[in-house]
């Protein structure tokens, strides 16, 4: 019987995260919180005190300093943005920073480059509905983290761009008939799914639900992601791990991939 990990990962560092902090400690849940220091869109960001306090019981990532679309800029302030987070983070948490992700994943291979020669070890990107842990891609020991899923009800024209942008055709076509508008439904579908291959193979898989805390106030998504963290604990199964953990799992078990693919 193959294992399910189970990752999450919220972005932004808005003051909500201290709310979502609980809501994942109540069920034991693991994720990573990518923070950059300040976001345009951001009207209440975390303050440093706040962003230690939860890094003593959550993995933060960073997101940049400013986040600027990384694509847009310079490689000259791509390489600030990206070098200063980690330096920022680590003065204000005390601890390594590993994890690391693009705004809105944009980035281009010069990025992926800057984020290993700054000592990341792990990216996420916002590729969905991935799930297999052998198509999880690394350039050397630098581990690449799509995703399976966002706290977000996006329609089914949202999920065919994101797949076919990356020529992703395979994902999308495998998980189609798990589709719903509904993304607890979506997100459900997706584990039994996993559930029922992890009965008959001996293939590990994960599941990884990535989103934003703000959004989670704006759309109103709080009750439907603690009713889904509830599901998870009562059906039981799952191995709970944050996102550098996943990559962790990811290195010692994967084929290099050549850093021209990205
Ligand atoms: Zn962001």
């Amino acid at each position: 019987m193959g294992k399910i990990y189970f990752t999450c990962s919220f972005d932004d560092g808005h003051v909500a995260d201290l709310r979502l902090a609980e809501l994942l400690a109540k069920f034991n849940v693991k994720a990573t919180f990518y923070i950059p220091r300040s976001c345009e869109w951001c009207s209440a960001s975390l303050a440093e005190n706040e962003i230690r306090t939860l890094s003593s019981f959550i993995e933060v990532g960073g997101h940049t300093m400013t986040h600027p679309i990384l694509t847009k800029v310079s490689y000259k302030q791509a390489r600030n943005e990206i070098f200063d987070c980690k330096h920022w983070l680590e003065d204000v948490t005390g601890k390594a920073i590993r994890s690391f992700c693009p705004p809105v994943g944009r980035f281009n291979k010069d990025h992926v480059s800057l984020q290993r020669e700054a000592g990341f070890t792990s990216m996420r990107t916002v590729e969905m509905l991935t799930h297999s842990m052998g198509s999880v891609k690394k350039v050397r020991d630098f581990v690449i983290l799509p995703t399976t899923c966002q706290v977000y009800n996006h329609s089914n024209i949202s999920y065919l761009k994101n797949n076919v942008k990356r020529m992703k055709f395979v994902s999308y076509i495998s998980a189609w008939r798990l589709f719903d508008a509904n993304w607890e439904t979506m997100s459900r579908n997706f584990l039994n799914y996993l559930y029922s291959m992890s009965l008959t193979q001996q293939q590990d898989h994960y599941f990884h639900l990535w989103g934003h805390s703000w959004e989670l106030s704006q759309f109103s998504l709080w009750q439907s992601l603690e009713r889904f963290f509830a599901c998870l604990r009562e059906v039981g199964g799952f191995e709970f791990i944050d996102n550098s953990t996943l990559a962790e799992v990811v290195r010692q078990g994967r084929q290099e991939v050549a850093l021209n693919a990205y």
